[in-house]
Parts: C-alpha cells; structure tokens; sequence
C-alpha cells in the first residue's frame, strides 16, 4: 500500500524524523486557511500516489494566504500521470542549501534492508545511479543484528557527506528511518529531497512509504490511511468484498485461484493474441459467494467480452468452484461466454456438474492454452 506525502511524513514525524509542519486541504479556501495559521511562505503541494509532481506543476511556492488560495486553484484538478489532484498538504515553506537523497528499501536478492544514501538529491535516483553510481552510498543491514551506528557513519562517509553537524544529523535520521521502517512493515520509505537549511537543519522535505500489504493486519491505524477514492470503482468494489481485482485493458476477464496461477494466464491469453481485461485471483478458499462476488466485478467492466475461469485445485475441490459458477450464474444473470478449465482436486466431479446443469454460455476446455485459445476467439 502507498501512502501520500503527508501521511508518510506523519508516520517519519512519529519516529522523531524531522519534517515541517504543515496541513491538508481539499478546497483552495481550506489551503489559505491553512496557509494562514501556519504564517509566512509555504508550499502548496499536490497529493498523488505518483511520483514526479514538481515537474508537472503540481508543487508551487507561495508567500501569501492569498497566493496560496490561488496557487491551490491552479492545482486542484490537475492530472499528474492519470492522477487527479484531489487533496494539497499545505507546509511551511522551507529555505534550502542542499538536496540530499536517502532512503531504505527491502532488498529481496539478499534479503536485507538496503540504504542509499547520495548527496546528488532532488532528481531521480535512478538517474544518479546510471550517471553517477560512485555518488551512491549502499548498505544493507542484517535484520538479525539491527542496525548499528558505526554502519550508518560508513553510509554517511560512503556518501561523502563532511561536514559534522550534518554527519550527526543524518546518522540520527538513518537510525530512525531504520526503526520507521521495521515497525512499520514498510518495504520502501524514500526522502528525496532530505534537504539542508541554510542554517545547517536537516530535515525531509518530501516522503515515498510503501507499506506490505500483507502486514497491514498489524498496524489498522496504517490500514485506515488507505484512500479508496483513489482506486478506479471496480477495484474498490472489489476491495470491499474481499476480491483481489487489478482493471487491465484487453477484453478478456480473468478469474483463476492464486496469484501465480492468474499471471500465467495472463501471459496464455497474451500468447494466443488476446488482451487480459484484469488480474482477479479467488485466493485459496474459492467458495461459492467468493465466485459470485469475483464474477459480478469482471463482467461489471463494459470492454469484458469473455470470461476464462482457471483453477488449479489443491486446497480448494473444483466441484464446490463449479457451484459457485453455477451459483453466479443463477444470481447475476451473466451473458458473457465463460471458459472453464478444471485442474486438481475433484476436477472431473466439477466438470462433471456443469455438463449436467450445462448453461448456454460455458465451454469446458481441458487445458489451460485450449481455454485461453477459446476464450480469445469468443471475445473476437
Ligand atoms: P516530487 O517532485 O513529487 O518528488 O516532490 P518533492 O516534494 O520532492 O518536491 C520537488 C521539489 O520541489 C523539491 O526537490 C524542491 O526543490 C522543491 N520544493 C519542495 N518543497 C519546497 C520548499 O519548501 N521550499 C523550496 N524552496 N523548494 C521546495
Ligand atoms: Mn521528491
């Protein structure tokens, strides 16, 4: 899950990482609002889960109430890479001497944390690493020992960061972004800029935080912070029933159980010509209102045209999926074609029970390629 600039600075701003003050506003009244209580210039900045939003115009200066309340107008409603700005974090405007870059991601290869550390701030960092690798400090930190301060000063050094009031700062940040990052189940939280005031503070001045899914269950203050407005309506319908549902653009639906399962469907129906319409895995369970609930989001997106339905029973029977289709199709009146291929546990009673209820519009096909061949011919 992503979170916006202004919750993942709330979140740095919990583990002590200094970050300005600022406020949320919906509204360019609500931004000079703001501008006006936290006083002097600020900063009007879009909230998009994308990156890139000071080249796009959506992060812009101002030294009045006034200002701000203009400069909010200009952004609201702006598309930053197919995102809608809908919210703006109004901050104290900050003055700054040197963009820094710092971050720390979970590094799956080795399976450490991994910190980088640059003074070449501010622009993309995946630009620093292809122009300039030497600038870019690495370190990755055994999840068994924790991190020790003698690896955040090689970090520090490795960056080539020399000055000593910088060098406690940033060492400070490094150990509390660590901590941040731990506690959190993050998998990325990136600060680019880390910035230096004029006067010598560093601090963050922009925050990119990715957090597992998978650990959300343990931190619902973090789960809380997910805006469904942002998602498209099918995969918010689809998130509140429980079904995991990414719209694609092709036109056929895909329904198979387990995330490795969908995605080689996904590249069969590729292979034989046709264009996926999503990703929907039923999970593990495959239970007859989760095939309902899965089947209703697929054919509710209009450019549907057909429906493969792929399962490979280990935990779940294919006779109870094949009710659950039965079921569906009884309940929501489906007209798309949908092709079935049973795999695994009890899948001949599952083929066995749709060619007894045989429902116009279902084809069984014994393989995963015949299934996609067939479905890519009926959305032709
Ligand atoms: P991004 O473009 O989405 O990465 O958004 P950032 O929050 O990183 O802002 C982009 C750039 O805007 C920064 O690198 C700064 O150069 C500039 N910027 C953002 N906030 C301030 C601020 O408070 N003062 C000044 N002077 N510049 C800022
Ligand atoms: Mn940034």
């Amino acid at each position: 899950m992503d979170l916006y600039e202004y919750q993942g600075k709330e979140l740095f701003g919990r583990f002590g990482i200094p970050v300005s003050e600022g406020r949320l506003a919906t509204t360019p009244g609500e931004a000079r609002a703001a501008a006006e209580q936290l006083g002097g210039p600020v900063v009007v900045k879009a909230q998009v889960l994308t990156g890139g939003r000071g080249k796009a115009g959506g992060i812009k200066l101002a030294d009045s109430p006034e200002d701000a309340e203009r400069k909010a107008e200009e952004i609201l409603g702006l598309d930053i890479n197919g995102h809608v700005v809908r919210k703006l974090w109004i901050e104290q405007a900050s003055e700054i001497a040197n963009e820094y870059y710092l971050s720390v991601t979970f590094d799956r290869g080795t399976k450490k944390a991994l910190f980088m550390l640059t003074t070449e701030g501010g622009i993309e960092i995946e630009e620093v690493a292809e122009n300039n690798p030497d600038a870019l400090a690495r370190l990755h930190v055994d999840p068994l020992e924790g991190f020790q301060p003698y690896q955040g000063r090689r970090l520090i050094y490795g960056a080539g960061i020399a000055d000593p009031s910088e060098q406690m700062q940033i060492l400070d940040i490094v150990g509390k972004l660590y901590t941040c990052f731990v506690q959190t189940d993050a998998v990325l939280c990136e600060i680019n800029p880390l910035i230096v005031t004029p006067g010598g503070e560093v601090r963050a001045l922009d925050s990119k935080f990715t957090v597992d899914d998978n650990a959300l269950y343990k931190h619902p203050d973090i789960a809380e912070m997910r805006d469904l407005e942002a998602y498209p309506p099918e995969e918010r319908a689809a998130r509140e029933k429980g079904v995991t549902y990414v719209k694609l653009d092709g036109e056929v639906g895909i329904l198979g159980n387990g995330a490795g399962l969908v995605m080689s469907t996904l590249d069969v129906i590729a292979l034989v010509g046709g264009r996926p319409a999503n990703f929907c895995d039923l999970g593990g369970g495959g239970d007859a209102q989760g095939v309902v609930d899965a089947l209703e989001i697929i054919s509710a997106d209009p450019q549907v045209r057909s429906i493969v339905f792929n399962i490979f029973a280990g935990i779940t029977r294919c006779d109870v999926v094949a009710q659950g289709i039965l079921q569906a199709l009884d309940e929501t009146k489906i007209e798309h074609p949908i092709v079935v291929r049973f795999d695994g546990t009890n899948a001949e009673e599952g083929r066995a029970l749709l060619a007894e209820a045989a429902p116009p519009n279902l084809h069984v096909e014994a393989t995963m390629l015949d299934a996609a061949k067939r479905a890519v011919e009926l959305a032709a």
